[in-house]
């Protein structure tokens, strides 16, 4: 099976198979720690900026993906400004926080920004690739129909909507509201 995020294209090139995957870098930023005040997620697809406090009380920013492919996982300073503007305009009091760190990550697009989940055109060969920018939320649902699916030798049910094939049949998923911050 390929799974490999943002490796994902790369490898799957090497076993002759061209995925309909783009990769570009997403950014995230955190503040210093601060008491716990922030119990939910507070996300603005307006201004693009999304905010969560973690366990250890940084508040967690992040956004949209960079416009443009690069496997680079540089973080710029446009998209620092860019998340504190969104962060400040959503919860003013946070203007005086530091900012800790800031990094990128590669993340593997589909055009319609769902995964790609099952069969490759290779037989034995299986695909849990395009998981982009919202792949943990769905990890442990996708790993339980993957098992089954190599298990099985048979693509689980639930998983047929996630086929490669359907850019060729433009049977697209469209999900980009799942990303929080659209693209
Ligand atoms: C800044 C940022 C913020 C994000 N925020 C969120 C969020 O809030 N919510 C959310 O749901 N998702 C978020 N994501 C997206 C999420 O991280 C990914 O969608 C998810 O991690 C994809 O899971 P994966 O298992 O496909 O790939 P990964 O988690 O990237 O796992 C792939 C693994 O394969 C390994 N690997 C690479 N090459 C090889 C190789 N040749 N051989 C063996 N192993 C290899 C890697 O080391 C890695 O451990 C964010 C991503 C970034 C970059």
């Amino acid at each position: 099976m390929i799974a490999v995020g943002g490796m994902n294209y790369d490898k799957a090139m090497k076993a002759g198979v061209e995925l309909p995957i783009r990769c570009y870098p997403l950014q995230a930023m955190v503040t210093q720690p601060l008491k716990p005040w922030l119990h939910t997620l507070v996300s603005s697809v307006s201004l693009h900026t999304n905010l969560v406090q973690s366990s250890r009380g940084e508040i967690v920013i992040g956004g949209g993906s960079d416009p443009y492919q690069l496997y680079s996982t540089r973080s710029t300073l446009d998209m620092k400004e860019h998340l504190a503007e969104g962060a400040v305009h959503l919860i003013p009091f946070l203007h005086g926080v530091r900012l800790l760190r800031q990094w990128a990550g590669t993340t593997d697009m589909t055009a319609d920004y769902s995964p790609i989940m099952g069969a490759s055109p290779l037989s034995n060969l299986w695909l849990d690739c395009g998981w982009g920018t919202w792949g943990f939320k769905a990890t442990p649902v996708a790993d339980k129909y993957m098992a089954q699916t190599i298990a099985n030798q048979k693509v689980a049910p639930i998983l047929e909507p996630f086929t490669m094939e359907r850019f060729a049949t433009f049977d697209l998923l469209n999900e980009m509201g799942a990303t929080a911050a659209s693209h």
